[in-house]
């Protein structure tokens, strides 16, 4: 059945709607408007990330466990191993969850950068492996060393010629255990989807043939081909379709088995990268993937299966670095909303007079008259009638009131018609409803929180967390607030959002956006001093649900801290500031103080009235 807001497409089960509020499918299944509430009455205002471990450890179980079925209806000889790549979201609260749901089956961290390496070493469980991708030099390397010699199995993947020599010197200079190594190649085929640029031959990364036979070369000369392990791929990020994978597979088995043929005893594992895809549609036609993880998984060990089998070398382990799959969808970003635009438009605003034009009088009986019957003929005669009524606006025939008696009536006949004609889509109500979009401006920062829709315009999905049993029926734009006008999402028709009208100084309503759980944290920016929104983590049992971690984003003094200013030098500032105003009297001077003490500590983002 067709689900509200696309969640049949974009849920994966995560989420049902019931009572027309949206709830999180698991256990005691808690709704997330309550989660949000109880978090508000907390103090905390502003948008929220909530984060449910839950949803991680489904992903990493639905890893191992399809890999694991493949493997052994393949009869493959290779073992499945994977890792977590850092990058895709670095937050304590994620790692943590990350490793305790992938300790039962050996999951490791992958990183790409000298902060990364240090967060793996402190939290991969010993025995679980670390890959390093990404430029190092001969401090990173020598760190990589050292996490040899703490007993990690660690395996560092050489980017390019020099990073090998760079090994090669720290083995020789240094009584460290020596980590394994990988090569990361630079394979003929490329990806697909927006994210396609790391694999084929203009890629960043990786060894051409040549090079990789001369890496072999070395390896053998200082001897160390007893601690080449694997080899490595990545063909780009939200692989939409498998074909391009399949060739890549090809190409690298084909590699591998060359290299087991020319002697590389210990080689024994192909690391494939990441990519497995998220589904971030919420109309089926903007459905992008074309693959299971089924089908992926299947096709890995078939493929590589077939390969080996052909050129009589041993399988190899199979290893995934697979990320955006494993965190997008455990992240929900909370926001309020602040403001409808045309808010205004309600019926109490309506000033009507003793005696009003005819046209305005015209237009009362057609709000009254309306039924389903006749609505497309009276917003018809209704928006004629606005025309005629601006033209005597402007001629000086009739006021600003009359005017805006015009606007409000108008608006609440195309609002009524909307709702009359909810069932019965016709072409004329969709255009209307494009040209009258409701913008609603939500508490938050689009650059801060979903820097890819910004950056890429890629879209995650957004639903109200209730009235989801209420028809929506207003074209919807959303609208941060930042003050820049990159922060819209505008209406886009051929995957409209419709949303619900709401009348904010009496109800609130609140959106969320799904699927925000990988990349978008840590490639947030600051734009307008919008930090890293508040962030409680959620753990549903039988009998409801707890936070076990609720962080408030930060506040005024500390995000200007961030930014290198001395926070002590900017109260200073202030006070010099306020003791200087003539306007002021002494004790006024100490209240403005205080007054913005207290500003300065509460979060950055707006704070509702109520
Ligand atoms: C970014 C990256 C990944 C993770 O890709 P996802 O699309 O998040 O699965 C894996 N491996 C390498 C080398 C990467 O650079």
């Amino acid at each position: 059945m067709q689900q509200p807001y696309g969640l049949d497409i974009w849920g994966d089960q995560n989420f049902i709607i019931r009572d027309g509020k949206a709830h999180i499918n698991y256990k005691s299944s808690p709704a997330l408007i309550d989660i949000t509430t109880q978090i508000r009455s907390e103090g905390i205002t502003g948008p929220v990330i909530l984060r449910f471990p839950h949803l991680i450890a489904k992903q990493i179980d639905a890893l191992y466990g399809h890999f694991t079925r493949a493997i052994e209806e393949n009869h493959y000889q290779g073992r499945f191993k994977a890792v977590f790549p850092l990058k895709v979201n670095q937050y304590p609260e994620v790692v943590k969850s990350i490793v305790e749901a992938g300790r039962e089956h050996g999951y490791g961290l992958e990183a790409g950068s000298k902060a990364e390496l240090i967060l793996a070493m402190a939290n991969t469980p010993t025995g679980s492996p670390i890959t390093v991708n990404g430029f190092k030099d001969v401090e990173m390397i020598t760190m990589g060393f050292l996490a040899a010699q703490m007993g990690h199995n660690i395996t560092l993947t050489i980017e390019g010629i020099g990073e090998l020599e760079s090994i090669i010197e720290v083995a020789e200079n240094t009584s460290f255990r020596v980590p394994n190594i990988g090569i990361r190649i630079r394979l003929h085929s490329g990806g697909s989807g927006i994210w396609a640029k790391s694999g084929g031959m203009q890629a960043k990364f990786g060894l051409t043939s040549t090079e990789l036979l001369e890496a072999f070369d070395l390896l053998k000369r200082h001897n160390l081909l007893d601690r080449f392990t694997m080899l490595h791929f990545h063909i780009g990020s939200q692989m939409d379709e498998i074909a391009p994978l399949k060739r890549a597979l090809r190409e690298a088995g084909n590699i591998y088995a060359e290299l087991k043929r020319m002697g590389a005893d210990a080689l024994r594992a192909i690391n494939i990268g990441g990519g497995l895809s998220v589904e971030y549609a919420q109309h089926p036609t903007q459905r992008v993937r074309n693959y299971s993880l089924k089908e992926f998984a299947n096709d890995v060990v078939f493929l590589l299966g077939g390969i080996m089998r052909a050129k009589g070398v041993e399988h190899p382990n199979i290893v995934t670095e697979s990320g955006r799959f494993i965190t997008a969808s455990h992240a929900v970003l909370v926001t309020p909303v602040l403001e409808l635009f045309s808010h205004d438009y309600q019926e109490r605003s309506l000033k009507l007079k003793e005696v009003n034009p005819p046209l305005i009088e015209e237009l009362l009986e057609l709000n009254n008259m309306l039924t389903s019957g006749n609505s497309i003929e009276y917003l018809h005669d209704a928006l004629d009638h606005l025309e005629s009524l601006l033209k005597l606006f402007e001629l000086g025939y009739i006021d600003l009131q009359d005017r805006s008696n015009a606007e409000t009536l108008v608006h609440l006949i195309i609002k009524r018609a909307l709702y009359l004609k909810q069932s019965n889509q016709l072409p004329e109500i969709e255009r209307l409803q494009e040209r009258l979009q409701e913008r609603y401006l939500v508490n938050s920062s689009f650059f801060q929180s979903m820097p890819d829709y910004w950056g890429l315009k890629q879209h995650f999905p957004v639903m109200p967390l209730d009235r989801l049993e209420q028809p929506a029926i207003r074209a919807a734009s959303l609208w941060d607030i930042t003050c820049d006008s990159d922060g819209e999402i505008g209406f886009d028709p051929k995957a409209p959002l419709y949303l619900h009208d709401v009348d904010l100084d009496v109800e609130e309503y609140f959106l969320g956006f799904f699927n925000v759980g990988a990349y978008q944290e840590t490639l947030g920016m600051h734009h307008n001093l919008f930090s890293h929104p508040s962030e409680a983590t959620v753990l549903i049992d039988d009998d409801g649900y707890r936070f076990t971690n609720l962080d408030e984003a930060e506040d005024i003094l500390e995000i200007l801290d961030n930014l290198e200013y001395d926070p002590a030098t900017v109260l200073k500032q202030l006070e010099t500031r306020i003791a200087e105003s003539e306007f002021m009297t002494k004790e006024e001077n100490r209240d403005t103080l205080s007054t913005l003490k207290h500003f300065l500590a509460q979060n950055g983002y707006l704070r509702t009235t109520k």
